[in-house]
């Protein structure tokens, strides 16, 4: 973080009760419900036959990537820290189909991305013990 930036602070956005709600009745999570979201529109519109190359998903997930990159293109660190205000409308799209895509790509190749997330985050969690790493930015295998 640059000197005289303060950084922004990090939220999760509060939990929709009627989503939650109706996750729980349908035995989903939310994550596998937006997954389940995106197989939907495809299989709807019937662009399987367009959807089977996981790498050309990768290549526009990539694409996409880029596309919110490049709002924060040329900025100072203070005005990367006014972008999400300025462009929130453009950030919230490009954020939106780099998740429906990572999303696709999970679909594509079996992967259940809540299982994968949460095993991920106990190896995470082994790795970054709070009290080793609590405010340090050290590599794990440093610490
Ligand atoms: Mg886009």
């Amino acid at each position: 973080m640059p000197r005289g930036c303060k950084p922004a602070p990090i939220t999760a956005p509060p939990r929709r009760a009627s989503s939650s709600q109706a996750a729980t009745i349908l035995g989903m999570s939310d994550i596998k419900d937006l997954q389940q979201r995106v197989v939907d529109f495809i299989e709807a519109r019937d662009w399987r036959q367009f959807h089977e190359d996981p790498k050309n998903t990768l290549l526009a997930l990539g694409s996409e990537l880029g596309e919110l990159m490049d709002i924060y293109r040329f900025t100072t660190p203070e005005q990367a820290q006014q972008r999400v205000h300025e462009y929130k409308s453009d950030v919230e799209d490009e954020v939106a189909d780099v998740l429906y895509l990572l999303l696709m790509f999970c679909a594509q190749n079996g992967i259940d991305l809540e299982e994968a997330f949460l095993a991920k985050e106990a190896k995470r969690e082994q790795k970054y013990p709070v009290g080793k790493s609590k405010g340090v930015s050290t590599k794990y295998d440093q610490l």
